[in-house]
């Protein structure tokens, strides 16, 4: 009995990897400084500092009303990385 067909291609036996970090499907041959955007800091739920750029909180509103990404700032949890790198396979 033969039953291949049923595994697919593996990834290791292709020069595709997925980004651990992006969790993109990339090409190894593809990987550049500027292949992976990511937020080196992470999304955060807290006040933004003095200036409240970003959020206008009032009075009342509780302090985890702010969401943003604490390198940046970006507010929306999918905003495109404000930093690129390599991307990282799972081997790595
Ligand atoms: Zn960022
Ligand atoms: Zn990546």
């Amino acid at each position: 009995m033969e039953n291949k067909d049923g595994e697919g291609g593996r990834l290791e036996s292709s020069a595709e990897r997925v980004c651990r970090r992006c969790k993109q499907t990339y090409h190894l041959y593809a990987n550049s400084p500027s292949s992976c955007r990511f937020h080196p800091s992470f999304f955060v739920s807290r006040r933004h500092d003095d200036q409240q750029r970003y959020y206008e909180l009032k009075p009342g509103d509780p302090p985890y009303a702010a969401k943003f990404y604490d390198c940046c700032g970006a507010e929306d949890p999918d905003a495109a990385g404000c930093k690129t790198d390599f991307h990282i396979s799972y081997d790595d």
